[in-house]
């Protein structure tokens, strides 16, 4: 057993309160990670909430970045000393897994939500008691973590840990939303609905491949004024100005061939819709709450021959493409530090509030 001190969630909505808990050693195939650092994403606020639910209390974190401490038995991929970024979990075995869709798992649930391994095991204790971990795979809001060999991506030492972090879902949800789903053709248009980390990384990524109208929309000033700094052609603020009038009168009345909702609201969804041009295509990548739902014409939407996608993580294989964006990035092509604001652990509480305001676009923790 390891003492670790890491941050638990007691009761729904609770703030996340520091102790000491014990890390039982890294079964066969899991490694124990020495955290760096953590970015903070709004699925670790709506599990704290309890609106995606996990047996309390709990140690919630996924976007961990940090060095391999110890090695399982039977670990063949990874040595003590490595740089490691953590993504989900997955089976491996499942049909989508081994068509190269991961983030599709048919045991998603088993093997990121519920507070254990898959096998019902815990590596969390708190005076001998459970403490749910495993959230997405590593539980990350603590100074060390044992993972499956399978959700650390290796990446190269010389790299900060504490900007690559976010790689393991925001960036990673966001890019891959524009460079594996949407693949915009150059000189083409997009909207961005939330110019958050996932917003902000599919609009990182759309000038990548070369879009030429890229919109971003958000509520807060000093996201959309960052959004135009890192590429963006324009920017609307949708508190001042309804965002499908604004999106028609910068495209020509024509609306956006690509789309991406990076916030999840069935309001915002809709407005997505509604912007897209003929034969547009546009993603929900964002988190709805359970019980979400949208009405629509749908006849409209046939006509214009519309395409919609759902799609989680990106669409990648965090194995391959995790290292694709730490090649982009180190290729000064993907500039992810201008996303990051950097904290304390300690100061985990004042980050949440922080990104839950708008203020910061995305909180990344590090460790003392
Ligand atoms: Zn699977
Ligand atoms: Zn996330």
């Amino acid at each position: 057993m390891t003492t670790i001190t890491a941050a638990v969630v007691r009761e729904p909505g609770g703030d996340f309160e520091f102790t000491q808990l014990e890390l039982a050693p890294p079964q066969a195939h899991e490694v124990r990670v020495r955290l760096i650092a953590v970015g903070i994403c709004h699925a670790d606020v709506l599990s704290r909430d309890q609106v995606y639910p996990i047996a309390l209390p709990a140690v919630l974190g996924h976007e961990g970045a940090g060095i391999v401490e110890a090695v399982g038995a039977d670990v063949s991929n990874l040595q003590v000393g490595d740089h490691v970024v953590l993504g989900f979990n997955y089976c491996r075995q499942c049909r989508q897994c081994r068509l190269g869709f991961p983030g599709n798992c048919e045991r998603t649930a088993e093997f990121n939500f519920s507070g254990t391994r898959p096998d019902g095991s815990t590596s969390l204790l708190e005076n001998g008691s459970a403490v749910s971990s495993w959230y997405f795979g590593q539980s990350s809001f603590a100074t060390h973590t044992n993972v499956s060999e399978h959700a650390a991506v290796r990446v190269p030492d010389h790299l900060p840990l504490s900007v690559l972090a976010p790689l393991g879902c925001g960036v990673m949800t966001g890019a891959g939303s524009v460079l594996n789903v949407l693949r915009p053709p150059a000189g083409s248009s997009i909207a961005v609905l939330g110019a958050g980390a996932v917003g902000m990384s599919a609009l990182l990524a759309a000038r990548l491949t070369g879009c030429t109208t890229i919109i971003a929309i958000d509520i807060v000033e000093s996201r959309l004024e960052l959004a135009l700094e890192l590429g963006a052609t324009h920017a609307v603020n949708a508190a001042k100005s309804d965002p499908v009038s604004a999106v028609k009168a910068i495209t020509g009345g024509r609306g956006v061939e690509h789309a991406v909702d990076a916030a999840g609201s069935p309001r915002l969804f809709r407005q997505m819709l509604d912007m897209l041009s003929i034969r547009g295509h546009g993603v929900l990548v964002g988190a709805p709450l359970p019980g979400d739902e949208i009405s629509l014409d749908l006849n409209p939407s046939l006509g214009a021959g519309h395409r919609i996608s759902f799609v989680l993580e990106g669409d990648g294989h965090p194995q391959e493409f995790i290292p694709d964006l730490v090649k982009l990035f180190e290729a000064k092509l993907l500039p992810l530090e201008r996303l990051v604001t950097q904290y304390p652990f300690a100061d985990l509480n004042k980050a949440v509030a922080d990104a839950l305001s708008g203020k910061s676009v995305k909180p990344v923790l590090v460790f003392p």
